[in-house]
């Protein structure tokens, strides 16, 4: 099959990560994102033109030098970003074709996107990492700009698909690690996506330099880092739901 002459703005290629899904991956971070975590660490990937103009073509042809450590990993590519689904023309070329060489795929979502047009994507992916931030609405959309219902109904919607899937919580002192916050993240994935596990994501103050790069001063916020024990105590909350932990 001949690779889709559709063009797209991707922030970043990088080969060999192991923390986005099983095996040895190349992940692909599309530009462009809706969102404005008070966290985020990746402020480079916001604007929807930034980054790097590049054809389908031109990421096949690089993905293409890294399939002999899928095979022998279980490996494939992760779409990230940004929200990988910001561009979703360029996203559904690319799964396309990756789809059509038998190469497995993830996606890394905020779970903020129209269905209807990111519906048929979904449907090829091996695998979907979405992001839970906040359950509360009001404090969702403070935290990050938007409210959280378009981010839960996906979420649903994926569940329903029966998709491999694991919900992420980033895991941000004062913001939501309290236990009413986790058990309700717990009881939502429980419901709603029955093999659903969960990884928490701990904060990490590693985006403040970008910021001053970018000269997006204003929006750096820093938070504390959670404790081991704080960590392992929200495990603790979420099995006690009947939802499983996993870290990558
Ligand atoms: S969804 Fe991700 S990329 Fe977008 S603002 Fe939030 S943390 Fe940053």
């Amino acid at each position: 099959m001949e690779d889709r002459d559709e063009k797209g703005w991707v922030s970043q290629i990088q080969s060999f990560s192991v923390n986005d899904g099983e095996g040895i991956r190349t992940t692909i971070f599309l530009s462009g994102c809706p969102l404005r975590c008070k966290w985020c660490s990746n402020p480079e990937t916001w604007n929807l033109k930034g980054g790097t103009l590049m054809s389908v073509k031109q990421v096949m042809d690089r993905v293409k030098r890294d399939v002999i450590f899928f095979r022998e990993s279980g490996g494939g590519v992760t779409f990230s970003g940004g929200e990988a689904t910001s561009q979703p023309e360029f996203l559904g070329a690319l799964v396309d074709s990756l789809y059509h060489m038998g190469i497995g795929t993830a996606m890394e979502t905020s779970g903020y996107f129209s269905w209807e047009e990111v519906a048929s994507i979904v449907e090829k992916l091996d695998f979907i990492f979405a992001d839970i931030k906040h359950m509360d609405g009001e404090k969702h959309k403070t935290f990050t700009g938007m409210d959280n219902r378009i981010i839960l109904e996906n979420i649903k919607r994926i569940g329903e698909l029966k998709k491999q899937a694991v919900i992420r919580i980033p895991f941000i002192k004062g913001i939501n690690d309290d236990k009413e916050n986790i058990k309700a993240t717990a009881k939502f994935v429980k419901e709603y996506v029955k093999e659903g596990k969960i990884e928490i994501l701990p904060y990490h103050n590693l985006g403040e330099h970008k910021y001053r790069d970018l000269g997006l001063e204003k929006y750096i916020n820093i938070y504390g880092t959670p404790s081991k024990q704080e960590i392992e105590a929200a495990k603790q909350i979420i099995v006690a739901e009947g939802v499983k932990t996993i870290n990558y």
